[in-house]
């Protein structure tokens, strides 16, 4: 999973296909592919004839502080035809297709009333709380790109402006240097001029200050004929050093020049591109006939929403592909450079805003989870990691799931089977036993946890058994947290009760086994919350549950899971969770219908707020252990719908 925002400057150094403008590309001397830009100081200089072609005077047709006519516009991208841009326009291929193939067929034999229940569709706007949710919480790709020698290429830019003035005096100049040097508007038209000037008066390139083999150069794009001012450097080409340009970015005040486009007029850096698009890429290695490989890419591009189909799909795969081959899981996946095969775009969706796309995003990876989890008529590889959960897509989830052949259901399980379910995982199961009071950190050891209220739940790990401080304010923004400070949040505006979160300790493990236990805990409570299965520990009748966990880590789970994650639900909920093979021509009843006629949980909702008995509202934790004969709260609610 890649998703949020741009990669590190690092990540574009790995495979990238030639027709991509990004800043090195064409720029080379002697080859497209050379990557590395010099880190260290001590790399010899190429020789000069190895220097680029540089503009020595201006087009007579650019305005005051501009380098292109004015009628100069982005250049269309398709213009040169490479190995991979013919990948990207062969239409005809197809990836194997993946069907959900159980090794046996499961019957649901209708005993209790929810037996044979799906996906509940909720149909309600979602509340802030449970809003899918991914930067910011475990993902974090959005820290800042610090590029090399901006405050030389700054500083010399503003020598040049200074020395070359024509309007200001020398010594008013010395007297008060600050005057160019604090102005954060940036240069004005004319004080662009000035630096066009002064570099076409030495010749279209000047030496960067204190930064041997560096200059500002004025230097047209071979593919797209733009004109740009450029910062020269020197990088690595097959162990060869060799001069590249990359733009500087064009907004006010910004002297970087990662990621600037030379199909750009007006090149922008990461920070500074103006993004209005924002897509959702499914990738998949080109000619891939045996295997399901496949992974997802969100990012934000500078491309209009309103721009025909062909140049949204085009400029998005572009930038999906690059992006892809340089992420983690696709080179840990084809570790030989040379044998990594092209990346092609499956689905794509554009929309205006990153929170549709998120949603879309959550909802495509969650299918992919599952499908990760199920045994399928083709072998499957998921090359996403860290994904987020789709919540509030009931409907479109249960609908995608069918047509993969899953349908996911329910079957509860009676008081003895329910004696018989055990814990599923290494370590001990403590909720409920006495040993669950006695807990201490321990070397090499961690906790596993729940935390619910009455109407959500979110598993997670902990080095202490002590949850005291767990949901202190302004600790974490985790789901949980976030939960309870935005429904505090509203309590406080409406006059009303926030919901009790209470935290519970549920087992013991090893160190080494706490993310892949925590994986599959937070996968069986998003099961239960798409079942729409209660709070198992709540005394009190309770609403349906969401899951709380915005994330999960599907490196740590495989088709082998499955089994573990509905052990647990059997175990926590009492009921099993069934992934039962869905054909379409069966025609079967839509959960939706079946579901909505008893659905009358307003009162149940309410409960914390009608007629809240804090004696009452505590959390009952023999209720979700196997020991106890108790059917629960949430069976015993569920009954009436
Ligand atoms: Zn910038
Ligand atoms: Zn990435």
């Amino acid at each position: 999973m890649e998703g949020g925002g741009y990669s590190s400057d690092e990540d574009f150094e790995v495979t990238r296909p030639p027709v991509f403008a990004k800043r090195e590309e064409e720029e080379q001397v002697d080859g497209p592919s050379a990557k590395k830009r010099a880190k260290k100081t001590a790399t010899p200089l190429p020789p000069a004839s190895k220097l680029l072609v540089v503009e020595k005077k201006k087009d007579p047709h650019a305005p005051l502080g501009k380098l292109n006519p004015l009628e100069t516009t982005d250049e269309d991208k398709r213009k040169s035809v490479t190995e991979t841009s013919s990948v990207r326009d062969d239409q005809a291929f197809e990836p194997p297709t993946w069907y959900y193939f159980p090794k046996e067929e499961i019957q649901v034999e209708k005993r209790y009333p929810r037996d044979g229940r799906g996906i509940i569709f909720r149909e309600v706007d979602l509340a802030e709380e449970f809003k899918v949710r991914y930067a910011g919480t475990c993902y974090s790709n959005l820290k800042e790109i610090r590029d090399e020698g901006v405050d030389l290429i700054k500083r010399t830019i503003l020598d040049l402006v200074s020395t070359e003035s024509l309007s200001s005096p020398q010594n008013i100049y010395e007297d008060s240097p600050e005057m160019i040097l604090t102005q954060d508007e940036g240069l004005s038209d004319e004080q662009r001029e000035q630096l066009f000037t002064a570099i076409f008066d030495k010749g279209g390139r000047v030496p960067i200050i204190d930064k041997p083999g560096w200059s500002l150069i004025i230097h047209r794009a071979p593919n797209s004929g733009i004109i740009h001012l450029c910062v020269e450097m020197i990088a690595m080409h097959k162990g060869t050093p060799v001069y590249e340009a990359s733009r500087l970015c064009t907004k006010a005040d910004c002297y970087k020049y990662n990621q600037t486009i030379s199909t750009d007029v007006f090149p922008k850096c990461s920070r500074h591109q103006d993004i209005k698009m924002h897509s959702v890429v499914k990738l998949t290695p080109y000619n891939e006939k045996n295997l399901v490989i496949q992974m997802h890419v969100q990012f934000g591009i500078s491309t209009n929403l309103g721009s025909p189909e062909s140049d949204k799909n085009y400029n998005a795969e572009l930038y999906a592909s690059i992006h892809m081959s340089s992420s983690r899981s696709w080179i840990k996946y084809y570790p030989i450079k040379d044998a990594r095969p092209i990346p092609e775009a499956i689905s794509m969706y554009h929309y205006g805003t990153v929170e549709e796309a998120l949603s879309r995003l959550a909802l495509e990876s969650t299918i992919g989870m599952f499908m990760k989890l199920a045994l399928g008529t083709t072998p499957f590889v998921n090359l996403d990691d860290i994904i987020p959960l789709c919540y509030g897509m009931e409907k479109e989830l249960d609908t995608r799931l069918k047509e993969l052949g899953m349908h996911l259901k329910m079957r509860e399980l009676s008081p003895a089977e329910r004696m018989e379910v055990t814990y599923p995982f290494p370590g001990q199961y403590l909720l409920g036993t006495q040993a669950e009071k006695e807990q201490k950190p321990e070397k090499g050891k961690s906790f596993l946890y729940t935390i619910t209220s009455r109407d959500m739940h979110y598993f997670g790990w902990s080095n202490t058994p002590d949850f005291k401080d767990r949901l202190r304010r302004g600790n974490r923004t985790d789901g949980a947290n976030e939960y309870k400070r935005i429904t505090e949040a509203r309590a406080k505006l409406d006059g009303t009760r926030a919901p009790t979160v209470t935290s519970s300790l549920l087992a013991k493990c090893d160190v080494t086994d706490n993310t892949q236990i925590e994986a599959k805990m937070i996968i069986a409570g998003y099961v239960a919350y798409l079942l729409g299965l209660r709070n198992p520990l709540r005394k009190l009748p309770s609403g349906r549950g969401y899951s709380t966990n915005k994330c999960v880590s599907l490196s740590l789970v495989d088709s082998d899971s499955w089994s573990d994650i509905c052990q647990f639900v059997k175990l926590f909920w009492g009921v099993e969770p069934i992934l039962a093979k869905f054909d379409k021509d069966r025609g079967e009843m839509p959960n939706f219908i079946a579901d909505s006629e008893n659905y009358s949980d307003d009162k149940v909702e309410n409960s914390e707020d009608e007629d809240y008995n804090p004696d009452e509202d505590e959390h009952n934790p023999e209720a979700g252990s196997s020991s106890s004969g108790d059917h629960s709260t949430d069976s015993n609610s569920d009954e009436s719908d």
